[in-house]
This record gives structure tokens, C-alpha cells and sequence, in this order.
């Protein structure tokens, strides 16, 4: 039987930016393909937000601006280790854009994240350094909104991030597990599964709400 979606349930669209699509500066693999799925389980949402990666052109997760290091490489900074990654979703380039063919005319809130040069942000919750907040929490509270779903890329970073950040929040959270794709970097896709299967994030299918 189908799962119902009810009027304040709202999915989560993390990242569906052309830099995370193939072709884009830091793909992840058929990143192009979650998009018509998305648009179709956003129509049964009267709720939608989006999140936005948005970096300045010198942010700290950029291997290129860490002399001697290569994309994919650690560094260790005063809030944890950042993997170190491709210059992605610079803002105001078209690598930060939102997807095309994303069809979400009524989707109401776009969060932006790792604006801030200095600490990265998966999360549309908090940034890494786990002290700024995005206001997401506060915004779902003063709409009465508790029960989520969350989809888009990559699985194991900002989706994964935003699933148990929103648990920690209080909130009600699922993963449509073929909404979403991993990066799959040294085994961190399935950590992510592991992690958000102890924190109490359920993982459906799309077929479970579509059908
Ligand atoms: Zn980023």
C-alpha cells in the first residue's frame, strides 16, 4: 500500500546543482538521473525546499586552495576533518545553479549553505562547526511542519548530514533512497546508511509513495 503524504509533510531537495550532475566540476555518478523522479514526488508535496551549496571562490573545502593537496584528501581544521574537494558550486556560476530541469515551481524556501569562507556546511541545518544555524529548523517549527523527506545529492554527504541533523532537530525524517545518489568516497556511503539507520531515519523507496 502506498504511503500518504500528507499537507504538512515537506521533501527536502539537497543540492540538485549542475555541479553535482555529470559533466559538472564534481559529478556524482548519474546525478542526472534522480531529476525526473524528483519532479514527480514534489507534486505531492504542497511543501518543498530546496538547498543550495554556495561557496565563495576561496572556500576552505576547495583542495586548490590548500597548496600540496589533491581533491578527495583530509585536512584536519579546528571543527573536524574536511575532506577536501574540486572548486564546486561557486556562487553566482553556473556550476551553482539549481538543475534545469528541476521542476519545482512551488517549492517556497531555497537555503543557501557554506557561504561562510571559513567552515564548510553539508547539513541545510547547521554548518560544520556545528554553531551556525541555516534558521530550517525554525522555519519547519513555525509552519508546523514535522514529518520529512529528503532526497537529492549526494547520499552520503548532504543528504545524509541533513537526514540525521534533522533528527537531532526533533523532526520525523525518511530518505527516498532512489531519490538520491552517493559519491561513495572510501567507504563513506555505506557509513552514512550505518549511521542513519542508528539515528532512526527511515528509508523508503519512491515506489512506496508514487504507486
Ligand atoms: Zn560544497
Amino acid at each position: 500500500m502506498a504511503l500518504s503524504i500528507y499537507p504538512d509533510d515537506v521533501l527536502i531537495v539537497v543540492d540538485v546543482q549542475n555541479d553535482f550532475l555529470p559533466r559538472g566540476n564534481l559529478a556524482v555518478a548519474d546525478g542526472d538521473a534522480i531529476i525526473p523522479l524528483i519532479n514527480r514526488l514534489a507534486k505531492k508535496f504542497t511543501n518543498v525546499v530546496l538547498t543550495q551549496d554556495w561557496h565563495p571562490a576561496d572556500h576552505i573545502s576547495f583542495a586548490s586552495n590548500h597548496p600540496g593537496k589533491a581533491p578527495f584528501e583530509t585536512i584536519e581544521l579546528t571543527y573536524g576533518t574536511q575532506v577536501l574537494w574540486p572548486d564546486h558550486c561557486v556562487w553566482q556560476t553556473r556550476g551553482a545553479e539549481l538543475a534545469d530541469k528541476l521542476d519545482i515551481p512551488h517549492a517556497q524556501l531555497i537555503i543557501r549553505k557554506g557561504y561562510d569562507r571559513a567552515v564548510d556546511s553539508y547539513s541545510a541545518f547547521e554548518e560544520a562547526d556545528r554553531l551556525s544555524r541555516t534558521g530550517l529548523s525554525s522555519y519547519l517549527r513555525e509552519r508546523g511542519l514535522s514529518q520529512l523527506y529528503v532526497v537529492g545529492l549526494a547520499t552520503d554527504y548532504c543528504v545524509g548530514w541533513t537526514a540525521l541533523d534533522g533528527v537531532v532537530g526533533g523532526f520525523d525524517v525518511t530518505v527516498i533512497e532512489d531519490a538520491t545518489r552517493g559519491i561513495d568516497n572510501a567507504g563513506s556511503l555505506d557509513r552514512a546508511w550505518a549511521d542513519m539507520a542508528d539515528a532512526g531515519v527511515k528509508r523508503i523507496a519512491s515506489r512506496q509513495i508514487l504507486d
